[in-house]
């Protein structure tokens, strides 16, 4: 046992500030990732989510004697597009190893996977902490087949009994293993968002940790300052959120840091993270690789992907959301922080893109979007993921954008056009024409509306040609109101000030 247990996560500053004073943290993670096919990994058995227990299995998945594995190959398209996208070199050749373990949710008694002969290797992920950048780097992707599920709870003798739920068995994952490169809980929190941003992007993963189809261990050690040699790592498990892996990081080298100021000795070992108690308990001493006893797989042969299918596959990859941020704050001007906002998603980035090009305007595009319409889609709860059926398409964007550039509308009538093509569908030409919107911009139309407007604030008129400018604010304000928003400020205001110089 553990001469210290703290039971509550203690806060990132005050992990930072203990490791500043005297140790460095060493963080790797393997991500399990899910990837998007509609059939298993090695058989045609759907991998849809929630369906009625064992219903997604046969012969293949549930390891029955003489069933044999069939590949897929769009599980092998979409791993190798995540290696791509993760600057990965992609191993034209490689191999399915067997995984030997015991354990009821695996029937065949070994998990299909890859050891040493990987699909991918020696890639990286950009991060930025602190406006610091730096690599990551991505050891290896592998992919493999997941096992099946145990059920613990629902059943009336749950207490007693596991039930066991094998549709899961034989879904495709990737695991991304990085190098042991990250220095803080923080680092990691940013790895793993950019990390399922770019499978987002990619349309391999859907980033879900909740159901499980994205999740991530975390390899902790801490050693002293300038020490060479790494300390002892345990390896967490059964973290199922974002946050929840920046707190069990934090509790764990607050954790062997009093270990080892306890006079202590970090046991290396599997750890699992309780999210009720917030902390980690140890499970098991730490397996190691032969513990597994890999061997090839005698069912499978080697995967070899031809040149030109690669080639295919590298020549379809579309632009990532990294690359996306850089290009649009230089072409834009944009700053950081906006060119964040807008690749949130990878459909949010395109519409971005559309209405940029189809305007001319991006300026325009950007300010519109991250304003009103982020606004409107927060309040209608729309999944920023998929935009394709919005009332409101880029082409209507930049066409609005346009009337205001020609003057057609104003700015201000501009924001009630958007309204209303977000709640109508309808096009911004059809909606001025139909509610009469078109600026006045016409200077004998706006004439009378001035002398009117003089007449009746005398006061604000004698405040004007006694110096006060900010009168004259008053007055175009006044001239607006009367035209319901429609009248040209700036012809407003030059016909003012030309009335009142009179
Ligand atoms: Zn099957």
């Amino acid at each position: 046992m553990n001469p210290r247990q703290p039971r509550r996560v203690p806060n990132y500053a005050t992990v930072v500030a203990r490791m500043d004073s005297k140790y460095e943290a060493i963080i790797g993670l393997e991500c399990h990732c899910q990837l998007l096919t509609d059939s298993k990994l090695f058989c045609s058995c759907s991998t849809r989510f929630g369906e009625p227990a064992n219903m997604n299995t046969c012969p293949v998945c549930l390891g029955l004697p003489g069933a044999l594995p069939v590949l897929n190959m769009t599980a092998v398209h979409m791993a190798v597009k995540a290696g791509i996208g993760l600057n990965c070199k992609i191993n034209l050749q490689s191999q399915w190893s067997r995984k030997n373990y015991f354990y009821p949710d695996l029937p065949k008694g070994y998990q299909i996977s890859q050891y040493d002969r990987p699909l991918a290797e020696h890639g990286f992920i950009d991060i930025v902490v602190n406006g610091e950048r730096k690599k990551i780097g991505v050891q290896r992707i592998h992919m493999e087949e997941d096992a099946g599920k145990s059920v613990h709870e629902g059943f009336p003798d749950s207490a007693r009994n596991t039930y066991l739920d094998y549709n899961r068995g034989g879904v495709p994952l990737i695991e991304i293993v990085t190098k042991p490169d990250l220095r803080s809980s923080e680092e990691a929190f940013d790895y793993l968002t950019r990390l399922k941003e770019i499978l987002e992007y990619l349309d391999v993963n859907d980033g879900n940790m909740e159901e499980g189809s994205l999740r991530c261990d975390a390899n902790v050690s801490i050693r002293l300052k300038g020490a060479e040699k790494f300390g002892t790592r345990t390896e967490l498990k059964n973290i199922n959120s974002f946050r929840f892996v920046r707190k069990a990081i934090d509790y764990e080298l607050d954790r062997q840091a009093g270990v080892l100021e306890s006079g202590g000795r970090v046991v290396q070992e599997t750890r699992l993270w309780n999210s009720e108690e917030e902390r980690t308990v140890s499970m098991r001493s730490k397996e190691e690789a032969h513990d597994y006893r890999y061997f090839p797989d005698p069912d499978l042969p080697l995967l070899v992907l031809e040149d030109n299918w690669f080639q295919d596959v590298r020549k379809s990859m579309i632009e990532l959301p990294e690359s996306r941020r850089q290009r649009f704050v230089s072409a834009y001007a944009m700053s950081e922080y906006d060119a964040g906002v807008l690749t949130m998603t990878r459909a949010l980035a395109e519409y971005f893109d559309e209405a940029a090009r189809l305007s001319g305007q991006p300026k325009a595009a950007a300010n519109w979007i991250m304003g009103d319409l982020l606004r409107f889609l927060k309040d209608s709860d729309v999944n920023l993921k998929d935009l394709s059926s919005l009332p409101v398409t880029p082409r209507m964007l930049a066409d609005m954008i346009q009337l205001v550039e020609k003057g057609t509308i104003s700015g201000k009538i501009a924001k009630t056009v958007m309204e209303e093509m977000y709640r109508t569908g309808k096009t911004p030409d059809a909606i001025v024409q139909e509610k009469g919107l078109i600026q006045i911009s016409n200077t004998g139309e706006l004439e009378g509306i001035v002398d009117s407007v003089i007449s009746q604030n005398g006061d604000a008129v004698a405040q004007f040609r006694s110096g006060k400018q900010a009168s004259l604010g008053f007055l175009v304000g006044q001239v607006m109101k009367a035209t319901q928003g429609r009248a040209n400020p700036q012809t407003v205001n030059e016909l003012l000030r030309k009335r009142l110089a009179g």
